[in-house]
């Protein structure tokens, strides 16, 4: 196969069925963002709704609008709209706080099940993925140290063969945030039920990344974030699924008055609501939601063009681009790959490793105005170079251009120089 030139890019750029969705953002002139996995691009529509949330329904409704503004409702409508995104029923899931958090209340919900149905002294284990998001192993520890329960990791391909009596939760992030490595929900999923354990899904870089269907593929509770492919903004409110016949069964730990069946009735008893609705805990972020509800409808704005599964087909097609111009035209410089080969096994991201420079390589490539993002290795895992290829605004030309780029950082050595080698708090 003959790999496209510039012309040719441009070319599939030009065929791209979803490249009108682009002109949805402000992307700043002579960028190439390859981190929408880490923080999505502002909308347009974003600052103006904004504004409009803060001057009209604050400054002018003020109180009144928590009815008249919708205010009330919010993780409901932001909740539904994502629901569309990642394959589950209306109602069934809400917006609300952090994906940290909405973890931590699945996770309690989920072992308060299996102990009920499993007898307190059994099932002991939470089972999750040695490379996981740092954030879900530290809230699973800190609910397993809290309960008398006990973490246990594996690696990806060892978790099948840790699922046994002893697991309560099987509890992954769908796509690797470090490789980009998707697991098959559906297999993981059907395993971890067959060994009378429940599976908890983190949909971090999955949600408006990759078609699902979460009920049909077995998940009992899933979480995920809004600022990601979701364009939420920075910090954006999460959400959070739970399978309605769980759904009624059992208080989440945060129990706050907006999880109650009728907050203003203000009981001094707790009353959970019915559904999905008692995962709330308190009052919702407006501002942050508002912009949310943005970014989410620049994703659903492919429903017409083919949805998630248009999105995804472009995005396979990005990151396969990627991959295989990095090896043809970076070869001899040191760069592997560490996210899957085939297609079907990884997200919307690729990631590149190299034994030395990593860090210095892409700062580089941000001064070059290519943007991806740096995380360090430990232990048996690799330093990365980490491009995320969001298919709603990214352009095939953005690929072949970032892959210049890094070739020439590679070729000239440019990443030696040493206003690149200084680290930065945030990477
Ligand atoms: C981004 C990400 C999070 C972020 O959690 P916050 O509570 O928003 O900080 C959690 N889990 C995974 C897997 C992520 O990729």
């Amino acid at each position: 196969m003959t790999l496209p030139d510039r012309p040719a890019a441009l070319a599939l750029d030009a065929a791209d069925p979803l490249a009108p969705l682009r002109a949805q953002f402000e992307i700043p002139p002579g960028l190439i963002y390859l981190d929408g996995n880490s923080l999505g691009v502002l909308p347009r529509a974003t600052a103006a709704r904004v504004q409009q949330v803060v001057q009209q329904e604050w400054g002018q409704g003020l109180i009144g609008s928590w009815n008249s503004a919708g205010w009330m409702a919010l993780p409901q409508r932001v909740g539904d709209k994502i629901a569309r995104l990642v394959g589950v029923g209306e109602g069934e899931m809400v917006c609300a706080d952090s994906t940290s958090i909405n973890l931590y209340k699945v996770l309690a919900a989920a072992l308060s099940i299996v102990q009920a149905d499993a007898g307190a002294a059994s099932r002991r284990v939470v089972l999750s993925e040695r490379s996981n998001f740092p954030t879900d192993l530290y809230i699973a520890e800190a609910i397993c140290r809290e309960r008398g329960f006990t973490l246990e990791l594996a690696e990806a391909d060892g978790i099948p063969a840790r699922l046994d009596a002893r697991v309560a939760v099987l509890m992954l992030t769908h796509v690797n945030y470090r490789s980009g490595r998707m697991h098959d929900m559906a297999a993981l999923s059907a395993a971890a039920h067959a060994a009378g354990a429940l599976a908890v899904w983190d949909l971090a870089h999955s949600a408006g990344a990759v078609p699902l269907a979460l009920a049909r593929d077995g998940a009992d509770f899933a979480i995920g974030c809004g600022y990601k492919y979701l364009n939420g903004g920075p910090g954006a409110p999460a959400f959070v699924w739970v399978h309605p016949r769980h759904a009624g069964r059992f208080w989440q730990p945060l129990a706050g008055w907006m999880g109650h069946a009728a907050p203003f009735e203000f009981t001094p008893e707790y009353r959970p609501a019915a559904g999905i609705a008692r995962y709330l805990c308190g009052t919702p972020a407006v501002l942050a939601m508002a912009a949310l509800e943005c970014g989410v409808d620049t994703v659903l704005a492919a429903e017409p063009l083919g949805g998630m599964a248009a999105l995804r087909a472009k995005s396979l097609a990005l990151t396969t681009l990627f991959a295989e111009l990095v090896e043809a035209r970076c070869a001899g410089h040191g760069l592997s790959l560490v996210s899957p080969r085939e297609a079907d096994r990884r997200g919307s991201q690729v990631c590149l490793t190299r034994t030395e420079g990593g860090y210095a390589i892409m700062q580089a490539l941000i001064a070059r105005g290519v943007v991806g993002d740096f995380r360090a290795g430990s232990g048996a895992l690799p330093d990365i170079l980490r491009f995320g290829f969001t298919p709603l605004y990214t352009r095939f030309v953005d690929v072949f251009d970032a892959v210049e780029h890094l070739h020439q950082v590679l070729l000239t050595g440019e990443w030696r120089r040493p206003e690149f080698n200084r680290r930065q708090a945030v990477t």
